[in-house]
């Protein structure tokens, strides 16, 4: 048996630490240094973490955008060893590629390109939940995190157990099983729903459906703007079965085939597949032009800041039949936002008042305020490091037992 060493760990967010975005923590003690994730704050222009600074190993917990967006910027001229499941590999490339064609397109400053990402694939190697492997002294094992498939929290295990979560869901959801605790002595958990609890998740599926049935039953058509990863294939899973003709359009369909093709992630695969065959795939511009024919249009982006949603919009802005369900969270600044507290969004500037209905339903893949709780208190550490959120002070007097640490985005501290 190696023994194991007692270290005085620094910890520096690079970014994401008070905020919900960008995240990437940085590790270091004498013997090895490791960063989680390296995302962007997905805005327009996107926001990056704070200067790459190299170390031996990159785990990356999921493939969001706000915790992968930025990871090739670190393949420019560097070449540290790279760890994710499968599902979160093979999830991470297409978004990362669209990132390439948005800068282009936008004209955005070019902060990595096809070669970074080729370095970055190199340098790859996928760890399936529960395997270990070891990076300097330190031992890593994925765990889901029940957040979306492939969805990951890293455990580092040296003197101390560090236990970090990513973006973290403990209920289960329709693609998958809940996130369960790890026991650690270091806590390092997102907190982007501190001091709000979700409505409960049958309630809100079952006035999702009985409003769809209401508008299509009135004749009207439903758009539910989605997030690719995650929130298509979920909301897939709640509506194919339910009668309607059903689209859906946008890179969601690429990510679908990736579920369909990564063994080992969804609770279950074949009823997943079963569905998807259910459902029409929108692919080229004649088949977009028919697909108003459909009762319900599931199609990117979750916010509507681009893609094919904004199309569908346009043609039904005027029937006050038709309706725009939310399920996801709407940024600040976002059409989506826009729409919900104005009734108006922006289209290529010129700005568009739908008089379609419009309303929100939480089908949120982030565990509330009293989950958070729940599964800090089971995970049982010495310390807590909340990251990932706005208003993470909320979830203190609950955690009063616990010595609790609130980092800042470059500020280094010390554990043990
Ligand atoms: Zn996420
Ligand atoms: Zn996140």
């Amino acid at each position: 048996m190696q023994k194991r060493e007692e270290t005085r760990m620094k910890v520096k967010f690079l970014g994401g630490a008070e905020e919900v975005g960008r995240l990437a923590i940085k590790f270091q003690d004498d013997s090895t240094r490791f960063m989680v994730d390296y995302g962007v704050v997905p805005e327009k222009p996107p926001q990056y973490p704070m200067p790459y600074e190299p170390v031996d190993g990159i785990f990356i917990t999921h493939a969001h955008l706000d915790h992968i967006g930025a990871l090739p910027v670190c393949y420019h001229g560097d070449k540290a060893s790279l760890y994710t499941t499968t599902m979160t590999a093979n999830s991470m490339e297409p978004l990362l590629n669209d990132s390439i064609k948005i800068m282009d397109l936008e004209g955005y400053p070019k902060r990595f390109d096809v070669t970074d990402i080729d370095t970055m694939f190199e340098s790859l190697t996928a760890v399936h939940y529960e395997d270990t492997v070891q990076v300097g002294k330190y031992y890593a094992t994925p765990y889901s995190a029940g957040h979306i498939p492939g969805s990951s929290m890293w455990l580092f295990e040296n003197s101390k157990k560090i236990l970090v979560t990513g973006d973290l869901y403990t209920r289960d959801s329709n693609l998958l099983v809940g996130g369960k605790p790890v026991k650690a002595d270091i806590l390092v958990m997102e907190s982007t729903y501190a001091g709000k609890n979700h409505e409960d998740r049958q309630q809100v599926i079952a006035r999702l459906k009985s409003r769809i049935k209401e508008v299509v039953d009135n004749g009207g058509k439903v758009i539910l703007p989605s997030f690719a990863l995650g929130r298509t294939q979920e909301l897939i899973m709640i509506l194919a079965d339910l009668g309607y003709r059903i689209a859906v359009d946008g890179m969601g369909n690429l990510i679908t085939g990736i579920y369909l093709n990564t063994p080992g992630y969804l609770r279950s695969r074949g009823e997943f597949r079963r569905k998807v065959g259910r459902v029409r795939q929108v692919r080229g511009r004649r088949m977009r032009e028919a697909a108003l024919e459909n009762d319900i249009i599931i199609t990117t982006s979750g916010m509507l800041d681009g893609g094919p949603v904004l199309g569908y919009i346009q043609k039904l802005a005027d029937d006050d039949k038709s309706a725009i369900f939310l399920t996801g969270y709407q940024v600040e600044g976002t059409n989506g936002r826009s729409l919900v507290e104005t009734g108006t969004i922006n289209i290529a500037g010129v700005p568009l008042r739908p008089s379609m209905q419009v309303e929100f339903f939480d089908l949120s893949a982030h565990a509330g305020h009293d989950d958070l709780i729940s599964f800090a208190k089971a995970v049982s550490p010495e310390k807590i490091i909340l990251c990932h959120g706005e208003s993470r002070e909320k979830l203190l007097d609950d955690l009063s037992e616990f010595e609790v640490i609130l980092p800042f985005n470059g500020k280094e501290f010390t554990i043990e």
